[in-house]
């Protein structure tokens, strides 16, 4: 255990309070994963540790959680919860905070994510999470489809961690999750873009998938089993294959620009000169691989190839092009010709040679 996570349970313990690690963590740890994330779960009440610790943020405060700086590291402590009503199978309508850890851990989703671990690294294990882990099986804590129905995010979650873990669903699990499939659609975008983006990254990304077209998730994309290709990426494949609209989701500029710009991909490849106008040419060649059968490896050559990437990478300016009297328009006209024969290998990339074929050139015309 970390010196600054066992400062932090210290702490608490030391004023009185029960504190164990929860989650994530400890579930890695007992893989033997890389872990950094550390989840606290404590009986001290908000405003307790907030008093206990001198760096502290709130701005997760409404739902129990304090994050706490110690050590120069940022933990989350949360006050123990048993959740309230789920009236619309998405967050909890209201938290409800509880005094018991047993209450807590029976409120979270599944085994092998119930587990706590105390400062003398003592496991708490109420649901088998250990023996799930050691047979890499999920399963839900409690009746699966009681605990989809509170939450369906969780049908993605056990998706995402199929794809982390490599481990086997229970039965009963997949019955649920293919019942309560419909209900993915009442989710948030941005919960299930979270979900999905992990799940895309797993090593297991194969099995998941397996998975995931046999659920048949209403409103989500069907994804491709290529490694490598980004939640935006596997969307605009969808849009191109199925007509799949991802317009509405919560893209960031980058990622929006990615997806508008795989609009205009067709069935043939690129020239030269169309790969490097591009704004995103790997994305492109990843997206134009899986729906145009476009050759992805030739046309990454292609660009890694490419005399010139950009216009500042052109051994002339548009100093040198006002310098030869050219004037308004016709300016980024010459260097955006210049470009291009660069670019297509028809002209040096040397100043004296691109100066001397624009004078030649354009003689008559200015
Ligand atoms: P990661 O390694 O991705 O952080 P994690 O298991 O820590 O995985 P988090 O989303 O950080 O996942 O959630 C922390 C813990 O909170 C989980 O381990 C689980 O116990 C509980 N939890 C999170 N989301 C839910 C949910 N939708 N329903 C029930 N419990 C949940
Ligand atoms: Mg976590």
């Amino acid at each position: 255990m970390r010196p600054a996570i066992r400062e932090v349970l210290r702490t608490l313990i030391e004023a009185g309070y029960e504190a164990y690690i929860v989650g994530g963590y400890v579930r890695d740890v007992l893989l033997g994963h890389d872990t950094n994330d550390c989840d606290i779960t404590t009986s001290a009440t908000p405003d307790q540790v907030e008093r206990l610790f001198p760096e502290t943020h709130s701005h997760a405060k409404q739902y129990g959680t304090i994050g706490v700086v110690c050590l120069g590291e940022l933990f989350e402590v949360t006050t123990f919860r048993s959740e309230g009503t789920y009236d619309d199978f998405r967050r909890p309508s209201s938290v409800t905070f509880s005094t018991s850890l047993e209450a807590d851990l029976s409120r979270r989703d599944f085994t092998i994510n119930a587990l706590a671990m105390n400062l003398q690294g003592e496991l708490t294990d109420l649901y088998g999470g250990q023996a799930d882990l050691e047979s890499s099986l999920l399963r839900a804590i409690g009746d699966p489809l009681v605990r989809l129905r509170e939450d369906a995010l969780r049908i993605l979650r056990a998706l995402r961690f199929q794809s982390q873990l490599g481990f086997q669903l229970e039965a009963s699990l997949v019955d649920a999750m293919k019942e309560c499939a419909p209900l993915v659609a009442h989710l948030s975008s941005e919960r299930v873009m979270d979900e999905l983006k992990k799940l895309l990254r797993g090593p297991f990304l194969e099995l998941a998938l397996t998975q995931y077209h046999e659920i048949a998730l209403p409103g989500l994309p069907l994804l491709v089993a290529d490694e490598g290709l980004s939640l935006v990426e596997q969307c605009a494949i969808a849009q191109l294959r199925d007509h799949f609209d991802a317009s509405g989701f919560p893209w960031t500029k980058e990622e929006r620009s990615i997806y508008i710009d795989a609009q205009t991909l067709t069935t043939s490849a690129p020239t030269k000169t169309q790969l490097y106008q591009m704004s995103h040419p790997q994305a492109m060649i990843r997206i134009g691989a899986v729906v145009y059968h476009w050759d992805a490896a030739k046309l990454t050559d292609m660009y890694h190839g490419l005399v010139i990437h950009s216009r500042s990478e052109l051994k002339i300016s548009g100093h040198d092009v006002v310098a030869l009297q050219f004037e308004g328009e016709s300016i980024e006209q010459v260097l955006r010709t210049v470009e291009s024969m660069v670019v297509e290998e028809q002209l040096h990339n040397e100043q004296t040679a691109i100066l001397s074929w624009i004078k030649e050139h354009y003689d008559e015309n200015y």
